[in-house]
């Protein structure tokens, strides 16, 4: 992807996802792949409504920093699934509130309960807690490294995609599904058949 239009996508994808209140203040971290081997991500320490297309700091995948700027400290995860998955091009990590609600809680989103969730997010496994920029906290989450959308213990959401809007909506899809979860109660997925059924359409 050509890097302008990268950055001025991940800046406004950054103002979408705070607008929408999926995340706050500093928290989280987006990137987008600019080729096989390098990437845009977001700076350490800023606010996501605020990013300018200048902001983002341009990495390789070995980590190294091409150009200026301090990364996330949580871009080790970032890398870790650009390299296992040639298929993602986008990586949206924050703290969307109903998610992190069940994930301070240990609890396991069901994206089964509704057609859509089923469709967009597939299962989505709960991630132990490790500490933020953790080398175990990226063992933890390359557990799962096909997974569309992870939940972290204690912590918030991860998402992947082959677009930036890919991942945006998986986010916002599973920030709707942990809300629709807290509202609706004790409630059953769909049967294992239906979901079959979706999944092939
Ligand atoms: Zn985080």
């Amino acid at each position: 992807m050509n890097e302008e239009f990268a950055r001025s996508r991940l800046a406004k994808t950054c103002k979408q996802l705070y607008d929408r209140n999926l995340t706050v203040s500093a928290g989280g971290n987006m990137s987008v792949r600019l080729n096989t081997v390098e990437i845009i991500i977001t700076p350490s320490g800023r606010n996501k409504g605020s990013l300018q297309p200048e902001d983002m700091v341009k990495m390789n995948l070995a980590g190294e920093i091409i150009g200026g700027g301090k990364p996330s400290i949580e871009h080790k995860f970032h890398l870790a699934l650009y390299e296992e998955n040639p298929e993602t091009n986008a990586v949206v990590h924050c703290h969307p509130l109903y998610c992190t609600a069940l994930a301070v809680n240990n609890k396991k989103i069901k994206s089964n309960i509704t057609p859509e969730g089923a469709l967009l997010l597939g299962r989505v496994p709960l991630i132990p807690y490790y500490t933020p920029g953790s080398q175990e906290l990226v063992d933890a989450i390359m557990d799962y490294p096909k997974a569309r959308a992870m939940l972290m213990s204690k912590h918030g959401a991860l998402t992947q995609g082959n677009t930036l809007e890919e991942a945006y909506n998986r986010m916002e899809e599973l920030e709707f599904q942990a809300k629709l979860q807290i509202l609706a109660g004790r409630t059953k997925d769909l049967p294992d058949s239906e979901i079959e059924k979706i999944c092939n359409m």
